[in-house]
């Protein structure tokens, strides 16, 4: 089944408790004081101090003229007024007046002389007395007691936000309630080593007494490592819906905001949460985001970087700080492992990793048939034919590509979804993987076969390197298409100038392969070159093997910090310099001509493996073991071994220049 990654947004947050009431408590308060202030502000309540009566113009002047008036201010819109004691009488409780100035009445002044007012103008329009006071007062105590109320919030963020992050800092960790991620190990497919090695991490959640008993300290982190859309998130969910335990996922991207410190206090929170809520898993999604190598070389790019650190260094804080069996159990996913902080894969760490690969034929199908109840099959579609039409796709692609037969469906109205929605969805999936270049064409597909089963080939004749363990050309990772995985049979410490010999030929056996079947080169053998070029190199220059050269170290041992900068060679003379570089170029090419001589000899036995694994796409020891025993070892391979002699008769080799 598919498993809606949406429905995490229907988590919401948790606010906590003291927060809410608070707000609760002194909101409507606060909405009082600054209603009341905003009142006063536009004089709506005004002369709160002064008490003074609206009277009409007539009535002052009548006033006037009665010699009742003692003092007038005279403003250019209003006329506020006092009366003289002896003219109040006892049921009046205010001498003040205020009356609406008439302009066209120009002879005031000189009534106001007439009868003996003490009369001023006035600058500022009137009120002037105690209501502006107030106002400020009360803007005073509303700064006051919003600046008091921010303090609260801060401090109801449990001490974790810090005042000084108030609520930015809040953890936007999800949490599922016990088995809410309702994801099962059965919805993820074709992944098993991962979940053989996750299985663990269940069994730990479910029965940590077993572990803790016997005094085992069980890993606090694991790792998730894979190209996109392999099934990480959903594998760390199904972990926490299979040992029905809360699951609190963050993307490592969140973690990262514009103000520094802010993320580390959300890492703090998170795990603060986490320990109330043990036995659970953490989930940090893309860790990459966060886990960048520090110091790297984007640091003068300015603030993000320090944010990043301090975050970081949270991280690594937290997961140093809890006791490795209180329950709670770190999973994060990077398709980027190369940029990580060694820091962070340190034992107590994220020490555990988990390759999460693309699947292969088997492990293709049993995602389809993970997806495929969810739609109508017609009875012609075959899921065994689709997973060998699909090498390449992801989990996610999969998914996609039932999905986007569905739809081709619908939109013909059709009932079911047959095989022809299928094909169309595949092509119109390949044609957007392209664009990515993970997807091979069958010509690249054959191609990579018969690279990697060169290797296999001359692999298996060269002693000492070891048995052919695996041969695959689902492509892995982000640039290798296909591998071959040979495993020493014991450790090594020190290594013969005939085993570098072969290993060089091994290394171009890929490429002489291509060569040898499709009459040109691809790029694909790039990195093969670039290393076995290196190993020649320090053949001549490091270990001093080369008989023309001698035992003479031409390369300088560097020091860590000036690694990288100038040229490790010591100084040597141009004639020198043109030998090495001879030596070098002779190593590489006896290497080049012994690869191309074992699979000549060999032609038959190198196109039904490729054949076979063109079919298979992985090959295990088991079933290469019948074709490796069949190799032929051509004349002079051992010679070539010991001293680098190639054989006389070179032109029985397929000349390649
Ligand atoms: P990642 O985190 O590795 O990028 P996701 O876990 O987000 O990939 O996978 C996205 C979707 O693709 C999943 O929700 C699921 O529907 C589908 N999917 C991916 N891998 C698998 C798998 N191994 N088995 C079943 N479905 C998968
Ligand atoms: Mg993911
Ligand atoms: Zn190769």
């Amino acid at each position: 089944m598919p498993v809606d990654n949406n429905n995490s947004n229907d988590n919401t947050n948790k606010p906590s408790e003291s927060q809410r009431s608070w707000v609760q408590k002194y909101g409507k308060s606060l909405f009082l004081l600054a209603a009341t202030v905003l009142l006063i502000n536009f004089g709506l309540l005004p002369n709160l101090g002064a008490n003074r009566r609206q009277v009409p113009y007539s009535q002052f002047l009548e006033q006037v003229q009665a010699d009742k008036v003692e003092q007038a201010t005279i403003g250019r819109e209003q006329i506020r007024y006092q009366l003289k004691e002896s003219a109040t009488s006892e049921s009046e409780e205010s001498r003040s007046f205020e009356t609406i100035a008439v302009p066209q009445d120009q002879k005031l002044v000189e009534i106001l002389r007439q009868h003996n007012v003490e009369f001023t103008g006035s600058l500022a329009e009137t009120d002037g007395g105690g209501g502006g006071f107030l106002g400020w007062l009360f803007m005073l105590l509303l700064f006051f007691g919003f600046w008091i109320w921010l303090l609260r919030r801060a401090a109801a963020g449990g001490g974790a936000g810090g005042p000084a992050a108030f609520n930015v800092g809040k953890s936007k960790a999800r949490i599922y309630s016990e088995g809410k991620t309702g994801v099962k190990f059965d919805d993820v497919a074709g992944v098993d080593e991962a979940k053989a090695e996750l299985q663990e991490v269940i069994d730990f959640l479910k029965n940590s007494q077993k572990y803790t008993r016997l005094g085992a300290k069980f890993p606090k982190g694991i790792l998730l490592i894979g190209p996109p859309g392999t099934g990480k998130t959903l594998l760390a969910r199904a972990v926490a819906g299979q040992a029905n335990v809360p699951f609190f996922s963050l993307s490592g991207s969140e973690f990262i905001e514009l103000f520094v410190g802010v993320g580390a206090s959300r890492v703090r929170d998170l795990f603060k949460q986490a320990k109330e809520n043990a036995p659970c898993i953490v989930f940090i999604d893309e860790l990459d985001a966060l886990g960048k190598s520090r110091g790297g070389g984007n640091s003068m790019i300015g603030g993000t970087n320090d944010e990043r650190e301090q975050t970081l260094n949270q991280l690594l804080n937290e997961m140093d700080g809890f006791e490795p069996n209180i329950g709670i159990i770190l999973i994060a996913a990077t398709n980027r492992p190369e940029v990580l902080d060694p820091a962070l894969q340190r034992p107590g760490r994220f020490d555990r990793q988990v390759v999460v690969d693309r699947p292969d034929k088997i492990g293709r199908k049993a995602i389809l048939e993970v997806h495929v109840p969810n739609v109508k099959l017609a009875d012609d579609v075959d899921l065994d034919k689709l997973a060998i039409r699909t090498p390449g796709f992801s989990g996610a692609d999969l998914a996609n590509l039932v999905n986007e037969a569905a739809l081709l469906a619908a939109r013909q109205d059709q009932d079911t979804v047959t095989m022809a929605d299928f094909n169309e969805a595949i092509e119109r999936v390949i044609a957007g993987l392209k664009k990515k270049s993970r997807v091979l064409t069958d010509a690249e597909k054959k191609t990579v076969a018969y690279h990697e089963t060169g290797h296999a080939l001359v692999g298996s004749l060269i002693p000492g390197a070891g048995i052919v363990e695996k041969i695959s050309i689902v492509p892995r990772g982000v640039g290798a298409l296909g591998y071959t995985l040979q495993l020493p049979e014991e450790d090594r410490f020190l290594v013969g100038e005939d085993e570098i010999r072969g290993r060089i030929a091994i290394m171009l056996a890929g490429r002489s392969a291509e060569e040898l079947i499709f009459g040109k080169v691809s790029t694909g053998a790039s990195d093969d070159i670039q290393k076995a070029t290196d190993m020649a190199e320090r053949f001549v220059t490091i270990y001093g093997m080369s008989d023309k050269l001698g035992p003479i170290a031409f390369d300088k041992p560097q020091s860590q910090f000036l690694a990288g900068m100038g040229s490790p060679r010591r100084s040597v003379s141009p004639q020198v310099a043109e030998a090495i570089d001879q030596e070098v170029k002779a190593m590489v090419d006896g290497a080049h001509q012994m690869a191309l001589k074992i699979l000549d000899d060999n032609r038959e036995i190198l196109a039904q493996t490729a054949q076979v694994l063109l079919e298979e796409e992985v090959l295990e020891a088991q079933a290469l073991l019948e074709k490796l025993e069949q190799m032929q070892p051509p004349k002079g391979l051992d010679e070539w071994l010991r001293t680098g002699t190639l054989p006389e008769n070179r032109d029985l080799l397929p000349s390649m220049n």
